[in-house]
């Protein structure tokens, strides 16, 4: 009788310990556009139970429906699977890149722990009590372990919320505001009118002593034009910002939003989880261009992405000092670009200055001081003697100039 009852513990113990692999169709990109492709999940967990109840229950991830706790099975309904299915796979391929490409300069041994991925979650998420009765739909909440204060108790999970048509407003009444700041209207100001006088001199030196054909009349009237288009810009903008769009993201369905998620989890020991700055957003983007190879993040996603701008890695937004601390993830492309022309600029080690440099960051860093610092250290430990670091920090720089980051 024990013999039997000992054999049978190992069988079980054996099955619940053996990691299996299944083909299933995922949601993929070809080159630059989404479609459904065969894909190979692995690390499963292989449950002691016939085939058709097999779950997405896997040695680093466990996908599960909404509010649920269970595993989602392969026998669940045809979307649920399809979605799970994607989740997992894009999840796994985020996990390897950070595990083969980014260990080698930061500590990262908490990606081998088993994280909880909730599909088509409704509720909004509560520090204290997991989740509260407030619905949330459209984009992708990532969370830390529960604390001592909660009453429930959670490890890090990653939301996926379940896609709904809302209408919102527009994303310009949010830029509505910044370009309505005084501060805003003033360099746009000065702007225009350094304009005028460019153009008046440029006037003066080509009609010469010829002075009295200059038409100074002209030149008023477009001073006079340039102050009055900054007062009435900002008020264009705000109305257009108050049109109502459309807005549906399905998160889980786009592969690059998956490698924006499961980067926040990766970097959480360095960027904590839920503190939106540019620089806790721009690396995500950066790294889940890198995972995807995608310059434009969330294009091209059909009907999975409607009213969602698209995060270009390819931009020239210059450094503003409402960048700093700002709460608003539109900032994050900023930073994507930053991160883009450094890496482009120092060349072979660019990218290993951009990745080491994480280890000297945490949410509160700004960029205008702590960001360039990690920078500098960063540099001090890649670069192969002083010549080539003195070299990596003079590049470095120029790109600071170019994005408004330092004067020269
Ligand atoms: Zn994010």
């Amino acid at each position: 009788m024990m013999h039997i009852l000992f054999n049978l513990l190992l069988v079980l113990s054996f099955n619940a310990l053996a990691d299996f692999t299944v083909d299933m169709p995922v949601q993929v990109r070809d080159g630059k556009r989404l479609k459904v492709e065969l894909r190979t999940l692995t690390d499963l967990i292989e449950k002691p139970v016939p085939q058709e109840h097999q779950t997405f229950d896997g040695k680093y991830f466990k996908i599960v429906h909404d509010l649920s706790d269970e595993a989602i099975s392969f026998n669940d309904s045809e979307e649920l699977v399809f979605k799970a299915a994607t989740a997992y796979y894009h999840l796994s391929v985020a996990r390897k890149f950070f595990k083969e490409e980014v260990t080698k300069n930061l500590t990262l041994s908490h990606l081998d722990k088993k994280i909880v991925i909730r599909i088509d979650q409704t509720k909004a998420y509560s520090p204290t009590n997991h989740w509260k009765e407030v619905d949330e739909f459209n984009g992708a909440s990532n969370i830390g372990p529960s604390n001592l204060l909660s009453t429930k108790t959670w490890g890090p999970e990653i939301w996926f919320h379940k896609a709904k048509m809302v209408k919102r407003k527009s994303a310009l009444s949010a830029a509505a505001n910044f370009v309505d700041s005084r501060d805003f209207k003033n360099a746009l100001l000065g702007q225009m009118l350094l304009q005028d006088l460019i153009s008046f001199s440029n006037d003066w030196l080509i009609q010469g002593s010829n002075f009295g054909r200059y038409d100074i009349a002209g030149h008023l009237m477009s001073m006079v034009f340039s102050v009055g288009i900054v007062e009435l810009l900002p008020k264009g903008i705000k109305l257009l910002g108050k049109i109502k769009q459309r807005y549906y993201l399905d998160t889980v369905l786009i592969p690059e939003i998956i490698y924006h998620e499961y980067a926040h989890q990766a970097l959480a020991p360095y960027l904590e989880h839920r503190k939106v700055t540019a620089i806790t957003e721009g690396y995500p983007n950066y790294f889940a261009s890198k995972i995807s190879g995608l310059n434009k993040l969330g294009a091209r996603a059909l009907k999975h992405n409607i009213g969602d701008r698209a995060k270009s890695k390819i931009n020239k937004i210059m450094y503003h000092l409402d960048m700093e601390f700002s709460k608003s993830a539109a900032f994050g492309s900023f930073f994507f670009g930053l991160l883009n022309d450094i890496e482009k600029k120092l060349g072979s080690q660019g990218t290993k200055v951009i990745v080491n440099a994480i280890k000297y960051l945490d949410s509160r860093s700004n960029i205008r001081h702590d960001f360039y610092d990690a920078l500098f250290k960063s540099i001090d430990d890649v670069a192969k003697n002083r010549v080539n670091s003195k070299a990596l920090k003079i590049l470095l720089n120029s790109v600071m100039i170019k994005r408004g980051l330092v004067s020269n």
